[in-house]
């Protein structure tokens, strides 16, 4: 229980009134919010239907994902509302979102500064399999 009170962020489920004062409302509409700093909770609306893979995505899901990505943006500070950012206020039911736009990657960099040795590649490998 020590870890759990000095961890940058508490994330977890909850339903209805879970003594935050800001009420889930079951599925769908409030799907998640955070507290910012110095609180930082991160809490998801336990009575959506999430979907923790992408790939079985349908309408009435909602994609984890997306919503943490959105989410933990909000604890960074960041904000949008054009349409294609992680970062716009709704996120349609059915549809996963983690690509960041221009946008999304311009808000960051505004507030955190741009990365001196990104050199404008961002792929990913899995380890080799000799
Ligand atoms: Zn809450």
């Amino acid at each position: 229980m020590d870890s759990y009170r000095s961890v940058d962020i508490r994330i977890g489920f909850f339903v209805k009134n879970h003594g935050d004062g800001d009420l889930f409302d079951g599925p769908m509409k409030i799907l998640a919010h955070v507290f910012a700093p110095p609180t930082r909770f991160f809490h998801l609306d336990g009575e959506e239907n999430w979907v923790a893979d992408g790939k079985y995505l349908k309408e009435g899901m909602v994609d984890l994902e997306s919503a943490a990505a959105h989410e933990i943006r909000h604890l960074l500070g960041l904000d949008s509302f054009e349409k294609e950012a992680i970062m716009f206020p709704t996120l349609e039911d059915g549809t996963r979102k983690v690509e960041l736009s221009r946008d999304d990657t311009e808000g960051l960099q505004m507030l955190y500064g741009s990365n001196p040795n990104y050199n404008g590649s961002s792929t990913i490998y899995t380890p080799s399999r000799e």
